[in-house]
């Protein structure tokens, strides 16, 4: 669920001064498994430990913050995604999280993936994943991705624009290839959940309208164009959606355009792609559906309303990111500073600075997401006290976590551990205050491996055109 606080903390009151949802805990050093990656358990020590290994054990090798990904629980949700979804074609949202040995995975447990971007393509066609298993997003692609991709191969381009349509109508007349696409629709699904995530009402800049008649107008024109092949449409209401209510119109909007279609042309085409957008649990108040409860919700609906058109059930894709990525990461950071506000009303607050922030996880500041918080280098017996998790960077509102209940005697030098950080975080870090990202890392049976390496002041300053290199 995404909580707004559109007043804020400022007008915090005795009553609402911890969030309604947010529910003290009988044991601070508790964790919900429904959070935390599988292997993550509290050991006797009182220490947090992933992968085999406690995170101060983590930390002594990869240093603090760094986000910690669990391989075995990352592989496990890509299969259990595929599985689920078994006869559907399961595309990995890239833009939650990708680096080469991530694309790997996804490869060995056979998935798809999804690109948007042409440093995403280009990660993926340097780690070897098969480009006919990939597919083209981006609402402004450049002639440059759209000729990669059709010169490498990628199996499906998802066209977001008629300008899309002219670029690739001339570059494959040039390059003398054929394009295979979807047509990326807008279904007019009001999808709950923020509005910088939401992707299907009409007034937003992804895809073609179903209902001004755009979609069809589009679907006609790539069906007639020489050199491409209209395979199917492709609809992604948006992300971080609980309600199946948004996927069940969707999916019957999208199929009733299938339906206009095959009605305009006598022809039926062979696929639907619903998008991502699945869910996951930040915080205790968060519940989603399994992989294998909305794979039957939704081939449910389709087949229903396949019987109602009077068709056959097309090749379904889906394209979950967080889903896969986001609970199989954790992000550890140290304690630099602790602080106790008054908020009124006899309420206090306790601020927890970390050594990072909104330039390694911007979903706080960005819209409003919850995250959820524990001591993760010892246990406590200290009582619980209302705390926010907030970074280093000069910004009221660099804040990480919040609202969440952390033991009153954490101090300076303490790991905190977030979890869910898989999606999201690394893949939309910035540099702000000149800060170098984190690394990734992936720990399994004992082992820390490095994903991504942590990034140098000397990285940023190499980009510096004003420093020397002798300077640096
Ligand atoms: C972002 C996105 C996804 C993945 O969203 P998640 O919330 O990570 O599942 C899938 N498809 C498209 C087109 C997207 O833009």
């Amino acid at each position: 669920m995404t909580h707004m606080h559109v007043a804020g903390s400022l007008h915090a009151d005795a009553v609402s001064v911890a969030p309604q949802w947010l529910v003290k805990p009988t044991d601070v050093n508790a964790l919900d498994r429904n959070l935390w990656s599988d292997s993550t358990t509290r050991r006797e020590s009182g220490e947090l430990a992933i992968g085999g290994l406690s995170v101060n054990e983590i930390v002594a090798q990869t240093g603090s913050p760094v986000y910690v990904m669990d391989e075995v629980d990352f592989r496990g949700r890509a299969l259990t995604w595929r599985r689920a979804f078994e006869g559907w074609h399961v595309y990995y949202a890239s833009k939650s999280f990708l680096c080469a040995t991530v694309a790997r995975w996804i490869a060995e447990e056979g998935l798809s993936l999804d690109v948007s971007s042409m440093g995403e393509l280009t990660v993926a066609l340097r780690a070897g994943f098969d480009p006919a298993r990939m597919a083209l997003h981006g609402n402004n692609k450049s002639e440059a991705e759209l000729r990669l991709a059709l010169t490498s191969g990628v199996g499906r381009i998802v066209v977001d624009s008629s300008d899309e349509i002219g670029r690739l109508e001339r570059l494959t007349a040039e390059l003398g290839v054929r394009a295979q696409v979807l047509i990326r629709v807008t279904t007019g699904v009001e999808a709950h959940t923020h509005e910088y995530i939401a992707t299907a009402h009409e007034d937003q800049k992804f895809g073609f309208s179903i209902s001004s008649g755009s979609a069809l107008v589009a679907m006609v024109r790539c069906y007639h164009s020489p050199q491409i092949d209209l395979v199917g449409i492709h609809s992604h209401i948006g992300s971080q959606i609980f309600d199946t209510n948004g996927f069940e119109v969707a999916t019957r909007r999208t199929l009733k355009l299938l339906a206009q279609f095959r009605e305009a042309t006598g022809v039926a085409l062979p696929e639907l792609d619903l998008g991502g957008g699945f869910g996951i649990a930040y915080t205790s108040d968060d519940s989603p559906s399994t992989p294998y409860e909305l794979a039957k919700g939704l081939s449910e609906i389709v087949a229903h309303e396949c019987r109602a058109f009077g068709m056959d059930v097309p090749t379904l894709s889906i394209e979950p990111g967080r889903a896969i990525c986001g609970p199989a990461g954790t992000a550890v950071y140290t304690v630099g500073t602790t602080k106790t506000v008054e908020v009124g009303g006899g309420y206090n607050r306790r601020y927890i600075s970390v050594d990072g922030g909104m330039s390694d996880n911007i979903r706080p500041a960005l819209y409003a997401a919850e995250y959820s918080a524990v001591l993760a280098g010892r246990s406590s017996t200290a009582r619980p006290v209302l705390s926010r998790v907030v970074g280093l960077h000069c910004e009221g509102g660099d804040i990480l976590v919040r609202d969440t209940f952390l033991p009153d005697d954490v101090r300076p030098g303490d790991l905190i551990a977030v979890p869910a950080s898989g999606a999201y975080s690394r893949s939309m870090a910035s540099n702000y205050n000149h800060t170098p990202r984190p690394p990734v890392v992936s720990v399994k049976d004992g082992k820390v491996s490095t994903l991504v390496r942590r990034e140098t002041l000397d990285d940023l300053l190499a980009l510096d055109a004003g420093i020397a290199e002798e300077d640096r």
